[in-house]
């Protein structure tokens, strides 16, 4: 019998963490953070304590208590998860792997917490992105996707061989103990280079890394899979069709049509409408709540194009492009922007290694060496981690320091986010310049706050925001700066009809029940799963 369980990614949007079983076969359609959740309890000065492993995450709702999946340095003992065995959600289980369709962390960023030895499946794009991300980040326990950092027990000391307390976990004394990559399979393994496989085995730091090779996929145990490329916010991702005995079980991970990759998804729909699948479990983030509203504007990374440059146009001084963090797509609009008035793009180092790590894969990114259009910001930083001081190394002459922005403001379009705009004081932007802003409007209300702060750095020193709200909503002439990652409500409805599957499963939503009314008289059966629930599928 096929059932599907939802421990995440029902009655919200993100945090998908789907347990699929078909008789002794079972995986996981990704395991990702439900940031909703995390921030209905922690902000950014209260948080999991990491010293105390799985404990607050399972308490707080952010881990379903399943035995035999966690790593088990993150409950040495087993006594965390031994509390939570009268939950009615406590279960053992033996996942043979995890599909990870893409590497955005409300998809990819609780894997931290798997065993190191439960396989991931993803695209090698997907895992070099996770790799990068993971490489240039700052070593947190939530975000160890690619490859993990074993943690220890210590007692603190008082005095002299005296032991204080309980102790806690901490990172185990990394001159002694490696980090350790997780097995990962993929769908593309065959066409790594030498180069790319270099990359993927490098150490990114102070503490060496285990490396394992990927391995090109074959199935999980007996079930057959397919993966889909897609076009989405990130690159690298992929839907997926799993073969169970009762029919194709397809998974649409987060999707759009209008990037430049819109042709996948439109070659998705129809191999995917070709399996006739028995259930198709897909996103709806964009589904309104009052499904009789009349369809929001739907703007495309063309339309996005042509804007960003009339932004660029109209701009004298300096110009800083905000967009979101791996949306590697917008990044290379913005150069071509940059090509076409006579400036140069600026990036950030992690940009760089990113834009490095996707090159292996694929001709289509830019090479930083001769490409004449990019160059790197040169922060004034005393300690630079082994990644960072390669970049610096490999592209010395790409290196542009704050003082040559501010000498020649109107030569660069300089890409920030609200948390680089403390490198101002340096960069001392003058009269005449622009703040573009690029990304998806606040979600919740600390990002608000971060949207008003910016807007006071923004008057701090005279710059012009584009594209920022003002009271809440983006000025009309300003709007078409952002394109989502995800399809609209309208498109989504048509992408179901079209591949046409006996059940459709709406997640990563939070008003699924538009598909209810958007799918009646369509011969397709709507069910809305609920958090923990495990639904089962008959013939
Ligand atoms: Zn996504």
């Amino acid at each position: 019998m096929l059932s599907l369980t939802f421990y995440g990614g029902a009655n919200g949007i993100g945090g998908n963490k789907i347990l699929l079983e078909d008789g002794d076969s079972r995986l996981f359609l990704d395991f990702g953070t439900d940031f909703a959740q995390r921030y209905h309890y922690f902000e950014e000065y209260l948080n999991p304590r990491p010293g105390l492993g799985l404990l607050d995450f399972l308490e707080m709702g952010l881990l379903p208590p399943l035995e035999g999946i966690y790593r088990r340095d993150l409950d040495p003992d087993g006594s965390i998860l031994a509390s939570y065995t009268s939950s009615p959600l406590y279960r053992e289980v033996d996942v043979e792997g995890v599909l990870l369709s893409h590497a955005h962390l409300d998809h990819s960023g609780y894997i931290s917490f798997l065993k190191g030895d439960i396989p991931i499946y993803s695209s090698a794009m997907t895992a070099f992105v996770a790799k990068a991300v993971q490489d240039s980040g700052k070593g947190d326990m939530e975000k160890e996707v690619c490859y993990l950092t074993p943690r220890e027990h210590v007692f603190p000391k008082l005095g002299k061989d005296k032991q204080d307390g309980e102790g806690a976990l901490r990172a185990a004394n990394s001159k002694k103990v490696n980090a350790r990559q997780r097995p990962f399979y993929l769908f593309d393994c065959n066409e790594l280079t030498p180069g790319a496989r270099r990359f993927w085995a490098d150490t990114p730091g102070a503490r060496d890394l285990d490396s394992r090779s990927p391995t090109p996929v074959e199935g999980i145990g007996p079930l057959r899979l397919r993966n889909f490329p897609l076009d989405h916010s990130v690159p690298g991702a992929c839907a997926y069709a799993v073969e169970t005995s009762l029919g194709w079980v397809v998974y649409t991970g987060d999707l759009r049509w209008h990037g430049r990759q819109g042709q996948l998804t439109r070659d998705f729909v129809q191999s995917a409408s070709q399996l006739r699948p028995a259930v198709l479990i897909g996103e709806g983030t964009n589904a309104p709540q009052d499904a009789d509203a009349p369809p929001g504007p739907c703007f495309t990374e063309e339309a996005v194009f042509a804007k960003a440059l009339e932004a660029v146009r109209g701009t004298r001084g300096l110009v800083i492009a905000d967009f979101g963090a791996r949306n590697v797509e917008r990044l290379l609009t913005f150069r071509e922007t940059a090509g076409l008035t006579g400036r140069r793009l600026v990036i950030l180092a992690r940009d760089a290694y990113l834009l490095e790590a996707m090159g292996y894969l694929t001709p289509s990114i830019p090479n930083i060496a001769q490409d004449p259009l990019l160059a790197i910001y040169h922060d004034s930083k005393s300690n630079l981690d082994r990644w960072e001081r390669g970049i610096r190394e490999r592209h010395r002459a790409k290196l542009v320091t704050p003082q040559q922005i501010h000498q020649m403001q109107g030569d660069y379009v300089l890409c920030f986010s609200f948390f680089d705009i403390n490198e101002l004081p340096q960069v001392r932007p003058k009269e005449g310049s622009a703040y573009i802003y690029s990304s998806s409007e606040a979600h919740n209300e600390e990002q608000e706050m971060d949207v008003r702060r910016l807007q006071n750095w923004l008057r701090h020193f005279d710059i012009r925001g584009i594209g920022l709200p003002v009271k809440g909503e983006i000025p009309v002439e300003e709007r078409g700066l952002h394109a989502s990652g995800h399809a609209s409500a309208a498109e989504l409805v048509e992408l179901i009809r079209g591949i046409h599957p006996r059940v459709f499963v709406p997640v990563h939503t939070e008003n699924a029940d538009y598909f209810v009314s958007g799918l009646a008289g369509s011969g397709i059966q709507v069910r809305v799963p609920q958090w923990g629930e495990r639904m089962e599928f008959r013939q």
